[in-house]
């Protein structure tokens, strides 16, 4: 399969349990939870508030499904394969169900608000159906449908931010979290989903961010991703002094909490990333220098046609202004494939983009018609499976090219390198990685005394398309 992980969709955590392993007997909770997360991070961001909320109701989270009373599925729609994952997952939940009959089976997320109580017509084994801007409603919806009724709550809110619920952090490595700053997108590119299943845009308290930041610093954490649909159109008025803040000033006060807190942040939009966020970044040498830059289409009539307000043109200028004034900024990009009406002319422009762009890395789609949106009902999806996939191709193979490229140039240089944990290939080498967000693995010493969340200054001597390699400087 060509469709390749994405820095947002993550396919190596799709469906991952969330929670402890086995219940603590201890813990207090006499019921227990069992939730997969699907899809981009908002939707694991999402999973880990859902958490909370059934944490202060009495519940305690477990990844052994055997014991849970409540099965959730947190999922995604933004393309059909993400949904028939999670078709095919509740089947296997049949079994579970037969032999426990008060088990509550629940689906949130993108999948529960775009097929809202069809869902529940659809998937006989499903009992709870929420939105997410509902999971404050959680606990009376579990209540209800203990009683035996299906319960289902799919309303969208202009407010909701979950702004004052601490999310609960039980899959984390204890070294990096995600902390989100917005919810929603009123950007309504015409391929997307995600304006009608999480709702219009709205920004959360700048204050209880900086102080969820805060609290991830003192405990420990060393590096926050802050997250959003769109993060440059961050925008929160503080009610009381009338005082404004964008996300150039969220950023500037969010790396100022610590200098060894490393910020990042996913995802930009090119139309919306201003001089000032680029400013900001290149002052703090803890913002860290990456940025997604979504192309999705290098051809100007095809971005037209998806909505995107720019041109190759502009969108060339803009990789250009980054590197101009923070040279050494990677940038990486969301691309699809086979787009209605997408010309072999159309195919090349991409691919010249990526050339220009020289992306570090990318994440490359098929293009996947969904039912609602703009495009599925403007345009015909006329491009034939085999065209899409053969320039899914075509661009992975690019992008690989690019990928390596930039590696290579890397070889020879010294990086500050916060370690993550073990490499997934052996326990006697640390993973960790640059403010570029490329992954560095390099040999343990001997008596070593470092571990994770600790920064280190490695020496890349060697490369492959996907990993720096190193070794530690004293
Ligand atoms: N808000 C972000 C942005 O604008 O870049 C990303 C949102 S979406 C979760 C992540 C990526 O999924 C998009 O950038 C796009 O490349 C891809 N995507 C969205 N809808 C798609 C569709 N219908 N078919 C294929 N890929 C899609
Ligand atoms: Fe979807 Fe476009 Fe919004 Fe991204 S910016 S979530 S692609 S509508």
């Amino acid at each position: 399969m060509l469709e390749t992980d994405n820095k947002t969709i993550d396919e190596t955590r799709q469906g991952e349990a969330f929670g402890e392993g086995l219940v603590d007997e201890n813990s207090g909770y006499t019921k227990h939870f069992y939730i997969e997360s699907y899809g981009c991070q908002m939707s694991f961001s999402d999973s880990e508030i859902v958490a909370s909320i059934l944490n202060t109701n009495g519940y305690g989270a477990t990844r052994n499904l055997e014991e849970a009373d409540l099965i959730f599925l947190n999922t995604c729609s933004i393309r059909e394969k993400a949904e028939q994952t999670v078709r095919k997952r509740l089947t296997e939940f049949k079994k579970v169900k037969q032999s426990k009959p008060d088990l509550l089976v629940g689906v949130l997320g993108c999948m529960a608000e775009r097929l809202k109580s069809k869902l529940l017509e659809q998937e006989k084994l499903v009992d709870i159906v929420v939105g997410p801007d509902a999971y404050r409603s959680l606990p009376a919806l579990i209540g209800e449908a203990e009683t035996g009724t299906k319960a289902v709550n799919v309303l969208l809110s202009r407010e909701e931010t979950y702004a004052d619920i601490s999310p609960v952090r039980l899959n984390s490595n204890g070294v990096t979290a995600f902390v989100s700053i917005m919810r929603g997108c009123n950007n309504m590119c015409s391929f997307c989903v995600v304006p009608f299943t999480r709702g219009r845009e709205r920004s959360r308290d700048i204050n209880s961010i900086s102080q969820e930041c805060t609290d991830l610093w003192e405990g420990g954490y060393k590096e926050v991703t802050l997250l959003g649909q769109n993060v440059d159109s961050y925008y929160w008025v503080d009610a009381e002094t009338e005082v404004s803040y964008n996300f150039a000033n969220l950023l500037e006060r969010v790396a100022q909490i610590n200098p060894k807190l490393r910020v990042r942040f996913s995802t930009s939009h090119p139309k919306d990333i201003t001089d000032d966020v680029l400013h900001v970044m290149k002052s703090y040498d803890n913002i860290c220098k990456y940025i997604h830059l979504p192309l999705q289409s290098g051809s100007t009539r095809v971005l037209q046609l998806m909505n995107r307000p720019y041109t190759r043109e502009w969108y060339k200028a803009k990789v250009a202004r980054i590197k101009e004034i923070m040279p050494d900024c990677a940038i990486s990009a969301d691309v699809i494939a086979g787009f209605c009406t997408e010309e072999e002319q159309d195919h090349l422009d991409t691919l010249d983009v990526m050339r220009f762009s020289a992306y570090d890395f990318s994440y490359m789609f098929i293009y996947s018609e969904r039912p609602g949106t703009l495009a599925a009902k403007r345009y015909t999806d006329d491009v034939p499976h085999e065209v899409k996939q053969r320039r899914l191709e075509e661009i992975v193979t690019l992008q690989n090219e690019l990928s390596l490229a930039s590696n290579k140039k890397d070889v020879g240089s010294v990086f500050e390198v916060l370690i993550e944990g073990n490499s997934k290939r052996s326990d006697a080498h640390w993973m960790g990685r640059n403010s570029q967000n490329k992954v560095i693995v390099f040999p343990k010493r001997t008596n070593e005394t470092l571990k994770p969340g600790d920064y280190a200054m490695v020496n890349v001597h060697d490369c492959t398309q996907a990993t720096l390699l190193g070794t530690l400087i004293d």
